[in-house]
C-alpha cells in the first residue's frame, strides 16, 4: 500500500500523472486551485501501491509518495 499527497497549488491539471498511474488511483478534482486549474486528487486511495510513477512523471514536482 502507498499514499500520495498532492500540492494542489503546484498542480496545473495536465493529467500526466493520471496517465502514468496504471492502478487508476488518481482523478482530477471538482474544485479549482488559486491559479484556476483543477488539481489532481487521490480519488481511490485503496488502489495506490506507492509505485511513484505519478511523482516521477509530474513536471511540477507536485506529488509526494509515502509507503
Ligand atoms: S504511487 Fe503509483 S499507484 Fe499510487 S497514485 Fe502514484 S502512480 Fe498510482
Ligand atoms: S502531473 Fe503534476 S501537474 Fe500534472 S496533473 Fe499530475 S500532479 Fe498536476
Amino acid at each position: 500500500m502507498g499514499y500520495v499527497v498532492i500540492n494542489t497549488e503546484l498542480c496545473k491539471g495536465c493529467e500526466l500523472c493520471i496517465s502514468a498511474c496504471n492502478r487508476g488511483a488518481l482523478s482530477l478534482s471538482e474544485t479549482q486551485n488559486r491559479k484556476g486549474y483543477q488539481p489532481v486528487s487521490l480519488a481511490r486511495p485503496e488502489k495506490c501501491n506507492g509505485c511513484s510513477l505519478c511523482a516521477i512523471m509530474c513536471p511540477d514536482v507536485a506529488i509526494t509518495v509515502y509507503r
